[in-house]
């Protein structure tokens, strides 16, 4: 539990919140700003500030409940499919410093584009993927 993290205290009970699923190391609860109605977050009861920090044992349990949750939703809600993402550090868009995984169901007509794709210029491709190699060597 981290004092100043408001989803440790909506896990607390502290903040209340629109809780569809709880287990012993798993609590989910829709999004209050969504991005398609339904929109919910899956978090591990135990504080870890992202995805990289979080305990690999807590993230199964969140794949499981997404596994289980998010079928649900999609039938409750109608939709075609959705999209499951976690944002990491500022940059990607992580306001809120626990580590939480967005189920955003998707209609077909929902009218949300994807993500913009660019392309590598010639030859770029290869020294991204050598330096990610080296990297993962470290
Ligand atoms: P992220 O930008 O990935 O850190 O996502 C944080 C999400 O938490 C945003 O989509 C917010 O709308 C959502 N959020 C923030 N406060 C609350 C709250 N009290 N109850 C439900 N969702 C919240
Ligand atoms: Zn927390």
């Amino acid at each position: 539990m981290d004092e100043n993290c408001i989803f440790c205290k909506i896990i607390n009970g502290q903040i209340p919140s629109t809780k569809i699923y709880e287990n012993d190391y798993v609590y989910a609860f829709l999004d209050i700003m969504p991005v398609n109605k339904g929109h919910t977050l899956v978090v591990p009861k135990k504080h870890s500030k992202n995805l990289l920090e979080d305990d690999v044992e807590d993230l199964k349990h969140c794949v499981e409940a997404v596994q289980k949750i998010a079928p649900a939703i999609v039938r409750a809600v109608e939709a075609d499919g959705f999209n499951l993402g976690v944002n990491t550090n500022k940059a990607a868009g992580q306001a809120v410093f626990h580590t939480h995984f967005h189920i955003i169901p998707r209609h077909e007509e929902d009218g949300l584009r994807p993500w913009p794709q660019r392309k590598y210029d010639e030859g770029e491709i290869d020294p991204v993927k050598e330096k990610i190699i080296k990297a993962l060597e470290k």
